[in-house]
């Protein structure tokens, strides 16, 4: 049984807390390894490290910060499939979305490779006569990346790479559930010639959380997590006087109009419902379907769901446990209160014959019609393989539903009436929005955030948004001396 530690200047290490937390093979039910929880002096330790760190690697040329970018990129690439194993090992998502979740981590590197471009300032000649103006952006120090159990790959690299890559020194905290994964990212950071010091990791839950908010030498906190955490994480970081983007929680809805194709939209809502169990946070969980449209698309997408089998993610099953016990407990207390609210359940995933062991944390995928705004299988954001239908009369009450609802990640609209889905576009309250497409993640030269609930915060994450975050803008005004100049003028400067 191996004990996860932390990762501190450029080496593991052994923690002072006594704390630890199992880290399970969701597929098998069984306990793989501890995790050691790190309490506010393992944490110091690695914000200090991070703080010497950073005075030198601030300094370092942009042509020396993106070689050690390009050779950690070649070092995830050559070792994509190893990273995915280990991601479905502790989080249950079946090996080809754990190779998707590298890929798109891999995106955001090499975006992070081109930060000599993103990292341009502007130069403005003789503003006033013989001044010159520039504009840089300059590193804040020490950052912290907060990450949560469902993408242990994917989120730490919406962060790192570019904090790194703007000048700045980490400390990342990944989720005690899944924690291997950023292990080995910050050992093939260090290989691919990071200095040490430059990227830390902790492993903790609120504690380590709460010490890296208060650490005065933490300059900036990147969370992304569930809404009541993110909140919590964006005012006491706040608080403390640092910048913070908490990335939280989600309740993605697809607008399905009654011209829509229902066979691409019946694929699309089994593919975007049911990957990875449905714990994504832009997994499809509302499907607002445009009457008379809602007996056709059900009956579609049940058939569909019958040829699914659900099961070890290593076995070439289409979709793998939950990542805990205690969270397939409480997806199955969703299931039963959706019943008792009086949804119709068309397929109960309780009922699902698991190609894994026993012992796995199952539930299979599950499809209720007629649900209510009211029913908590709508409120609530499950986080698990639930699709709830709820079934509307028009365009402008399925908008209307959507703009309700207090989480805004994203949405998805399918329909053939380009007109339609402009005016979707336009009205809706929702930070990524999919046009027949159900999973609408921008790529990462885009920058990927919610509304409403589910950021806190005013930035985005990587993209143009991430080199905001990690950078501070510094306007220069120059004039190099010339003797026709000189003499005492106590007026406000103006254009001259
Ligand atoms: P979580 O909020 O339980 O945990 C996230 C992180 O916060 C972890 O590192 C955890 O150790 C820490 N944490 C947990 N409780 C804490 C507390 N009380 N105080 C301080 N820190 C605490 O989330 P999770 O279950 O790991 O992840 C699933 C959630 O993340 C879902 O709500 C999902 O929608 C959301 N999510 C959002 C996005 C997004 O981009 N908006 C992306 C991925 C996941």
């Amino acid at each position: 049984m191996s004990t996860i530690g932390h990762f501190v200047d450029g080496k593991r290490v052994a923690g002072s807390s006594e704390r630890r937390a199992d880290v399970f093979d969701p597929a098998t039910g069984r306990r793989t390894g501890q995790v050691e929880l790190a309490c506010a002096a393992d944490v110091a330790r690695a914000v200090e490290a991070a703080e010497r760190a950073a005075r030198a690697w601030r300094d370092t040329s942009l042509a020396k910060r993106t070689a050690v970018l390009f050779a950690f990129r070649e070092l995830v690439n050559a070792r994509r499939d190893r990273l995915a194993q280990v991601v479905t090992a502790e989080h249950g998502k079946v090996l080809a979305d754990a190779a998707g979740e590298v890929q798109r981590g891999l995106e955001v590197i090499e975006y992070a490779c081109g930060i000599p471009s993103a990292l341009r300032g502007g130069f403005s000649e003789n503003v006033s006569t013989e001044v010159d103006s520039y504009s840089l952006r300059q590193p804040l120090g020490v950052v912290a990346v907060i990450s949560p159990f469902n993408f242990p790959v994917m989120v730490p690299l919406w962060f790192v790479p570019v904090a790194v890559a703007c000048g700045n020194a980490v400390v990342l905290k990944p989720s005690e559930k899944d924690p291997s994964a950023a292990l080995l990212l910050a050992e093939w950071f260090a290989e691919a010639g990071l200095p040490d010091g430059v990227l830390n990791m902790v492993n903790g839950d609120k504690e380590a959380v709460d010490a890296l908010l208060d650490h005065p030498g933490v300059k900036a906190v990147s969370f992304v997590g569930s809404t009541p955490v993110a909140r919590y994480v964006h005012q006491r970081g706040s608080l403390a006087g640092k910048r913070v983007q908490a990335l939280g929680g989600a309740k993605n809805h697809m607008v399905v109009l009654p011209d829509a194709d229902l066979d691409l939209t019946a694929d699309a809502a089994v593919n975007a419902g049911f990957g990875s169990a449905g714990e994504r946070c832009m997994a499809i969980s509302a499907l607002v379907a445009v009457e008379p449209v809602a007996d056709a698309l059900v009956a579609k997408i049940a058939e569909r769901m019958a040829g699914l089998r659900t099961g070890d993610g290593r076995r070439g099953c289409d979709m793998g446990p939950l990542v805990t016990a205690a969270h397939a407990a409480k997806v199955r207390s969703y299931v039963e209160s959706g019943i008792a609210a009086g949804a119709v359940p068309v397929v109960d995933g309780r009922d699902v014959t698991p190609d894994g062991e026993a012992e796995g944390f199952w539930l299979g995928p599950t499809l209720f019609d007629h649900v209510t705004p009211q029913m908590s299988i709508y409120t609530d954001e499950i986080f698990g393989p639930v699709l709830s239908v709820v079934r509307v009369g028009s365009y402008d009450e399925a908008v209307d539903l959507v703009n309700a609802n207090p989480y805004g990640n994203g949405t998805a609209i399918f329909t053939n009436d380009g007109g339609a889905a402009r005016r979707y576009q336009h009205e809706v309250e929702v930070g990524m929005v999919g046009i027949n497409v159900p999973i609408p993640v921008p790529m990462a030269y885009y920058s990927f955030g919610g509304w409403k609930a589910s950021l806190f915060g005013d930035l985005h994450a990587h993209g143009a948004d991430g080199v905001a975050f990690f950078t501070r803008g510094k306007v220069v005004t120059s004039r190099w001396l010339d003797p026709r100049h000189g003499g005492v003028n106590l007026g406000f400067p103006t254009q001259t």
